[in-house]
């Protein structure tokens, strides 16, 4: 596969669209691009983006359009190197999924492949109050899934593992009625596209992956 592959992530928080994103980002050799992660990373450097964005974040709310919409293009499509990528969260909503596609339709571009993530809600309180993360490196641990080998230490470098300020039961479930509300739409959008893959993300890590590769290969024969 070349380094034009364009694939984005959908499917509810808690789905693993970061960890798998990451993943196939090092497969197919491009880069991984996570609309949160873009977002947090302007929130901790206090960008004036970053200062409109932490109350949504803070909420469990999607951050305006014009926020968003300006980091994830200029990540995508307006890096000097190769324009592939694997995205995870983006589009999130319709208004997101519109101004993707003019842009792309403008420029002459596409996407090759939408991934949904289908998991069960009971599944997603699971994962995301036990989830753990890195502050210096950003990898993921889980209580009960992938426990750090020494409590609350980075396996990778060592940092200190901490919980997302926005994985707490209340916020989840906020942000589970978002993805219900706004989100589910864009997938019904990718698959009148003709893109849409749906993809069980029940497994662990691993199979899911599995899945999700074996999937795309069929699609990008
Ligand atoms: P995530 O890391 O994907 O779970 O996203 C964490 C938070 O970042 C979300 O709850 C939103 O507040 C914000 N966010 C992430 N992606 C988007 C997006 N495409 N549009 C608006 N807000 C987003």
């Amino acid at each position: 596969m070349d380094s034009e592959t364009r694939i984005v992530l959908i499917g509810p928080p808690g789905a693993g669209k970061g960890t798998q994103a990451k993943k196939l980002g090092d497969y197919y050799s491009v880069p991984h691009l996570s609309a949160g992660e873009l977002l947090r990373s302007e929130v901790e450097n206090e960008t004036e983006a970053g200062k409109r964005a932490k109350p949504y974040l803070d909420q469990g709310q999607l951050v305006p359009v014009e926020i968003v919409v300006d980091i994830m293009v200029k990540n995508m499509f307006e890096r000097s190197e190769h324009n592939g990528f694997v995205v995870d969260g983006f589009p999130r909503n319709p208004e997101q999924y519109e101004r993707l596609t003019d842009y792309m339709e403008e420029n002459n571009l596409s996407l090759d492949c939408a991934v949904d993530l289908v998991i069960p809600e009971e599944m997603v309180y699971r994962r995301l109050t036990g989830r753990r993360v890195c502050r210096e490196c950003g990898a993921n641990f889980h209580l009960e899934f992938r426990p750090p080998e020494q409590e609350g230490q980075c396996d990778d470098c060592g940092g200190e593992l901490k919980q997302r300020d926005d994985d707490t039961r209340e916020t989840i479930q906020e942000r589970l009625e978002v993805f219900q509300n706004e989100s589910k739409p864009v997938a019904r959008k990718f698959e009148r596209d003709g893109i849409l893959a749906k993809v069980d993300a029940t497994g662990d890590i691993d199979e899911v992956f599995e899945k999700i590769t074996t999937t795309l290969e069929e699609r990008l024969a």
